[in-house]
This record gives structure tokens, sequence and C-alpha cells, in this order.
């Protein structure tokens, strides 16, 4: 979507001190927090988060059950920029599944494709977009590599985040359609770092 230079890497990990100022919780401040550091860097587009364990999904119930270990680190890579930035299609793939996933903290707007390269098939995930985004699809639909996918959602649909988009490349989709888990527990990591592999391998961002 941008060139190279306008990539910086954000840090939204449990280590990052800075964090402890800005109200994970509050999708505003947040946004205000990543245009603040885009400014610092001169760059447009904050990234980053692969494997990265956050205190961002604390406040969502769509995280956490009573019974079952905490959700928290996250198995995708986020671009975070502008609301309605135009999402490209990396790679050709064909519409596997597209859903509204509309709880609070969870995608909004959801699209899937299914990728075939020489004899192996893989999965990409495109979460936040804007409710638009899925208006007009059907499963099974082409788009060609450099291709508008979609656009960014903004908070009142994306599932009330600081406007980004979430990619992830999944092996196996198991059984879900329009969704697949973008952040995993740390008894789960193996499993999810070998379904999930880094999503650069696609994005190619240096720095
Ligand atoms: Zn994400």
């Amino acid at each position: 979507m941008h060139s190279q230079e306008d990539y910086f890497l954000l840090d939204l990990s449990v280590s990052n001190s800075d964090l402890a100022g800005v109200n994970l919780t509050d999708a505003a401040a947040v946004e205000d927090y990543i245009a603040q550091q885009a400014r610092l860097q001169n760059s447009k587009v904050a990234y980053g988060g692969y494997l990265e364990e956050r205190n961002l999904y604390q406040r969502s119930q769509h995280f956490k059950n009573e019974s079952i270990e905490e959700r928290n680190i996250h198995i995708g890579v986020d671009l975070w920029t502008q609301a309605e930035t135009a999402v490209i299609c990396p790679i050709d793939g064909w519409v596997h599944s597209f859903k509204n996933n509309d709880s609070i903290g969870d995608y909004g707007p959801t699209i899937i494709l299914k990728h075939k390269l020489e004899n192996h098939t893989f999965y990409t995930l495109y979460g936040h977009l804007s409710l638009e985004s899925i208006k007009n699809l059907k499963t099974g639909m082409l788009f060609k590599k450099g291709e508008l996918l979609g656009n960014l959602g903004n908070s009142s649909e994306n599932g009330d985040y600081a406007p980004h988009l979430h990619f992830q490349i999944i092996k196996n989709m198991e059984t879900y359609k329009g969704d697949y888990p973008g952040v995993c527990s740390k008894s789960d990591l193996n499993f999810y770092m070998e379904n999930c592999p880094n999503p650069n391998l696609l994005l190619k961002i240096k720095n």
C-alpha cells in the first residue's frame, strides 16, 4: 500500500513502557499515540506485532474466559494508518470466506483469501476492514496481486480499534469461515507459530 520508507516498526508489547501513559481501551487514544509516533518517525504506516505479547486485549471479554488461559499473543501483523486507506492484494487469491465479526474487540469486517503456490494451498486473513469492503464480495471471487481488496475500517465498524489492518497467513483454516484466531495463549503458541508463519514472508517490509 506504500513504499518501504513509509513503514516504521511499532512496539505494542507489554515491555514498551511508553504505553503505560496510553489508555489502550480507547481507540482514539491509541490512534493519537500512533499518529504521534508516525510524525516522530517521519513515516506513515506503523507495523509490527507478530508474536508480540500484548496488554491490548484485557478489556474485551472476547479474549477471556474464566476457565481458559488468557489469549494475549498476537499471531498476525498489524499495519496502523488512517481509516479508508486502500488494502492492496499482495498475491493472487480467491475469496475463501468473509464475515463481519462484530463484537467489541473482534475483527469487524474480515476477508479470507485462498492461495495456491505450486502444490501448496494457504490462506491470508484481512481483519478490521470497512463494512463497504465486504458488501459486494462473493465466495470464489478472484483478486489479482495489486488489486484493491478493501479499505481500512474506522473504530465504529472495526471492532472499536484505532484503524489498522490485521494481516495473517494461515496454512490450515480448520473449519473456520470468515474468522480465525488472531491471538493465542502461551500454551497454544507452538501450534499457531507453525500454522501461522510470519506475515512478512509475503509483505517483505524491510526495517
Ligand atoms: Zn492484529
